[in-house]
């Protein structure tokens, strides 16, 4: 039997990997996996910012066909915003 003392809230696990109280990683498997999962998680935002930027540079495109894409996907963008806006205020305005 191996105990192991959360350091997150002090209660004794038994052959866990995970507190059962709180779920704090308590082997370094865990840890490494709750690091890898973070690090990850931070890549897939920076690629996220990287499609951004590249979505914004195509409004200074030097090639008009492409700055015409980028304002009618815009355009389509801000009618679909402004649906949600009326459909939110309605369903507001109406429920309750
Ligand atoms: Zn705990």
């Amino acid at each position: 039997m191996k105990q192991i003392k959360c350091p997150n809230c002090k209660q004794w696990n038994e052959n866990v990997a995970r507190c059962t109280n709180c779920n704090t990683a308590l082997v370094a498997e865990e840890l490494n996996k709750e690091y890898r999962q973070k690090i990850e998680a931070e890549d897939a935002a920076k690629e996220e910012g990287k499609a951004f930027k590249y979505f914004q540079s195509l409004k200074d495109s030097k090639f008009l066909l492409v700055r015409l894409t980028y304002q009618f996907l815009f355009g389509i963008w801000t009618v679909y915003m402004f649906f949600v806006a009326v459909f939110t205020w309605i369903i507001a305005t109406t429920v309750g």
